[in-house]
């Protein structure tokens, strides 16, 4: 009985939380009301976290917002063993050994309040497990990219069993839709990475108890800032007959912006067996890329390289940039349809809240410090030994982050 849209003719969910610190900020009652995310990233966001709000809560608000009208609430199903294994910024709680507390503490808790009767008129988007499935693909041995807890991952297959368990038991509730996090163009885009993370993604939908019918669609672009569409450059351009994919920004890729990567990933996935009608979700949250620095036309056609920088709104030092990047600013605002093939545009990652700290910070949620949200940082091989374009003085990965916010006002594309 789901519908082929989730999206489509429906309200969507505000987080009061989420609402209620972007209202306080200068300038923040523009945004205030869209909506955003609700992320489960630990066992005790289920019950709520220091007198925050739980589940529970969220679903009866999300009833009361509905009315009598259709409502789409989102949750991002975010803790598996081992969490985040080729960066440190948001680690969890769990060590790459806990499926089975994966499954009975933290899967089963949220599958039976959603399946809760009470809720079955809501319309539930689950975006399952960000950056686990594509990490197995691309920083695992014997890439240059790899990292050891990556490689364990690997090895124990527990982010495939997760993956499989979570889309199982969500699965089984009819009004839940689930979208697998499907990484971003400038993670997935090239041949190498591409076709082996589809084939994850297929192998990973049919184990485990999974099933090609438990997956509604794919989100791309969570809590990253790639551009939803390069309108000065596309990947079949050439410069004196040379093609754009030689430029140092685009590297060989297959794609330029995260529209033509979502279209191109959801054709390849519908070639491997998943439905026909599988819907792309697109977070548009912080890849506005606008403000005094957004080109206007294309770059010079003195070479692929003028050409491009010249033209590309994502003024990223590299692609592979992802801790709370610089000159970055809201995209589009949430909306249903609004491409083929694309179910919505969706702000997963809310606004305002950090990608990791910029140095070492004490706490209790897993959390380590990554030096790609430290400015200083020369780099590593994911970014290609580039600066890490981070702002200075972040917060943890969640936590509020006030400067960000006013910079992604700022930089907002379209406008506020
Ligand atoms: C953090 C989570 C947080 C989410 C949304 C992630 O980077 O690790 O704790 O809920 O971002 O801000």
């Amino acid at each position: 009985e789901r519908v082929d849209n989730p999206y489509a003719g429906a309200k969507m969910y505000v987080n009061p939380e989420w609402s209620a610190k972007a209202a306080a900020e200068p300038g923040g009652t523009a945004i205030a009301n869209q909506p955003t995310a609700v992320w489960l990233d630990r066992i005790a966001a289920i019950n709520g976290v220091n007198g925050g709000m739980s589940l529970r809560d969220h679903l009866d608000k999300a009833l009361e917002q509905k009315g009598s009208g259709e409502l789409t609430v989102q949750f991002v199903v975010y803790n598996l063993p081992g969490r985040d294994c080729a960066a440190l910024a948001s680690n969890g709680e769990l060590g790459p050994t806990e499926i089975d507390k994966y499954k009975t503490q933290y899967i089963d808790p949220i599958a039976a309040t959603l399946g809760d009767a009470k809720y079955a008129g809501l319309r539930i988007v689950t975006t399952i497990e960000i950056d686990s499935l594509p990490n197995l693909v691309t920083n695992v041995t014997p890439r240059p990219t790899a990292t050891p807890n990556c490689d364990v991952m690997k090895e124990n297959g527990n982010y495939q069993k997760g993956v499989g368990y979570a889309l199982d038991k969500l699965g089984a509730i009819p009004n839940v839709y689930n979208y697998i996090d499907a990484g971003h163009h400038g993670w997935l885009g090239w041949d190498s990475n591409f076709g082996p993370s589809a084939e994850l993604f297929k192998t990973t939908a049919t184990s485990n108890g999974a099933q090609l019918s438990d997956v509604h669609g794919f989100i791309v672009n969570t809590a990253n800032y790639s551009a939803l569409k390069e309108d000065h450059f596309k990947i079949g351009d050439s410069v004196n007959g040379v093609s754009v994919r030689q430029s140092k920004w685009v590297d060989w890729n297959q794609y330029t912006d995260e529209l033509s990567y979502a279209q191109g990933m959801r054709a390849k996935l519908v070639s491997l067996g998943f439905d026909p009608n599988l819907g792309m979700l697109i977070d548009t949250s912080r890849n506005g890329w606008g403000g005094p620095n957004r080109p206007t036309g294309p770059g010079a056609q003195t070479s692929v390289d003028t050409y491009v920088d010249g033209g590309r709104y994502d003024r990223r030092i590299h692609l592979g940039n992802w801790c709370n990047q610089s000159g970055a600013g809201l995209g589009e605002r949430p909306q249903a349809n609004p491409e083929p093939g694309i179910d919505a545009y969706v702000w997963i990652k809310p606004p305002g809240e950090s990608d990791g700290a910029s140095r070492p910070i004490d706490n209790d949620e897993g959390k380590g410090f990554d030096r790609m949200c430290d400015p200083t940082y020369e780099g590593n091989p994911r970014n290609n030994n580039h600066m890490s374009g981070a702002l200075p003085d972040s917060p943890l990965a969640g936590h509020w982050f006030p400067a960000q916010f006013q910079e992604l006002l700022k930089n907002a594309y379209p406008a506020l």
